[in-house]
């Protein structure tokens, strides 16, 4: 149907309206064109004829407000897992994040060295404090974990074989599979023992001529109870002294810092990994260490040197903006004593359970008077680390929990809001563990519920 013989406006006569100036100043007149077609076009499908130009152009505002809604944008994570691998992982510092924005805004000397006023290299920004803190001699850092592990088997096995315990094969969930990432390495997987107990002679019964390394992978994210055996890593790190081969242990969420003394769970560190005799020990720069994504190596010299000669290490290297937030972050953990106070990761995983039903105290009146008819309470729960880390209910928590039917309804106005809130439903409860709603953001968080739940 032509526009001639519709009754519809034409599109020239709508970008001609008034109503359609202020479009165009603020989406440009592609956009803007473009919308006002779709909206003509599906007005033609469903014959909503008769229109007038001010309803078919508010139309087209919706359309393109909805268009230009940036897609990825901050929640609020009320899920109760603090390092949550959908959610972006850890939050940075503020300065880790302002050093990040500063370097991708402009020109930094990124491989330039100031002192010679010649070429440097990028990781000279951070190796020097990763050596500092994990007492390496060598490091190094790529995209992350994955890319660190996938980096150190295919620098040092190659189309050689690498022990691993059949109790390590694991997946952390996404695409990460231990037999996976060692295949596409080029590295051939042996699997050693049995998915339980696996003891030091089968390591050794293992190596051969053909063996490029050992790895060790850290079972982080389930525990084998029972019947069980497993190689401490200092045993394994004298095997592969032994043998002349290199050790490789991915420690996953290995932390810089003791955790126990937070009264968390200990995680290996990689100071502990390297004393065992590891010769690379890889990390994620965003789970325990409350960081940006990367994947951070650190070893024998001469192993770290192979990686940055590996063509690979120019496809999973780091950019500017993020080794300038990693560098901020590892500077933080020269004075452990605050750590607890600027790392927000460490921070909302150190807070206690008395601060969080405060914060749930104040946010539950709201979520009552939105919902007036709704039974509305406040639980004791339990939140977990996140990203790997034991999952079970470690750190006592409090939830603000909403009861009734059709809970979906109020989980969907939830994640429909500007700065969307994600919570969990379980037993017939909305749940929003206030962990990680920290007081700063309570007045942002409450003034957003008290616009309006009277339609869920
Ligand atoms: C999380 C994890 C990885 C993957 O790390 P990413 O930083 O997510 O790539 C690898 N190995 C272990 C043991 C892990 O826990």
């Amino acid at each position: 149907m032509t526009e001639r013989n519709s009754p519809l406006p034409s599109v020239d006569s709508l970008l001609r309206a008034p109503e359609a100036e202020v479009l165009l100043i603020r989406f440009g007149r592609t956009a803007v064109t473009a919308a006002v077609r779709g909206v003509l076009a599906a007005r033609r499908d469903a014959r909503a004829f008769g229109a007038p130009p001010g309803g078919i152009l508010a139309e087209v505002a919706d359309a393109l407000a909805i268009r230009f809604v940036r897609s990825q944008r901050p929640v609020f994570n009320m899920t109760g897992t603090v390092l949550h691998t959908n959610l972006g992982r850890a939050p940075i510092p503020p300065e880790a994040a302002q050093a990040a924005a500063d370097a991708m805004l402009g020109a930094t000397n990124l491989e330039y060295d100031l002192a010679t006023g010649g070429r440097g290299e990028r990781n000279d920004h951070i190796s020097g404090l990763l050596c500092e803190l994990t007492g390496a001699e060598a490091a190094t850092v790529v995209n992350n974990n994955a890319a660190a592990v996938m980096l150190a088997l295919n620098t040092l096995a190659l189309g050689k074989e690498v022990p691993v315990s059949r109790g390590e094969l694991i997946e952390i969930g996404g695409a990460f599979r231990v037999p996976d990432i060692m295949a596409r390495s080029g590295a051939i997987l042996k699997e050693v023992g049995t998915t339980n107990r696996t003891h030091p002679n089968d390591y050794r019964n293992a190596i051969g001529a053909a063996t490029g390394a050992l790895m060790r992978v850290h079972r982080a994210n389930y525990a084998i109870v029972g019947f069980t055996a497993t190689v401490p890593t200092p045993i394994l790190g004298e095997i592969a002294r032994a043998a002349g081969v290199p050790l490789i242990d991915d420690l996953g969420s290995g932390s810089l810092v003791d955790l126990e003394r937070w009264g968390l769970p200990h995680e290996p560190t990689p100071r502990e990994s390297l004393a065992a005799g590891a010769a690379v020990v890889t990390f994620s720069g965003d789970k325990l260490l409350g960081g940006p994504q990367a994947g951070l190596i650190v070893g024998h010299k001469d192993v770290i040197a192979a990686m940055e000669r590996n063509p690979l290490k120019r496809a999973l290297r780091l950019d500017k903006g993020r080794l300038a937030a990693l560098e901020v972050v590892l500077r933080l953990y020269r004075d452990p004593d605050r750590l607890a106070d600027c790392m927000p990761a460490l921070r909302l995983l150190t807070r206690s359970r008395f601060d969080i039903e405060a914060t749930a105290e104040r946010i539950r009146p709201v979520f009552a008077t939105a919902w007036p008819g709704r039974d509305v309470d406040i639980r004791p729960c339990g939140s977990q680390i996140g990203s790997g880390a034991l999952p079970v209910d470690l750190l006592p928590s409090v939830a603000v929990t909403i009861g009734g039917s059709a809970l979906e309804n109020i989980r969907n106005f939830l994640l429909g809001l500007p700065k969307p809130v994600i919570g969990r439903i379980s037993g017939g409860r909305l749940m929003l563990d206030c962990r990680c709603l920290e007081p700063a953001d309570e007045a942002a968080f409450i003034a957003q519920i008290a616009q309006g739940g009277d339609t869920a």
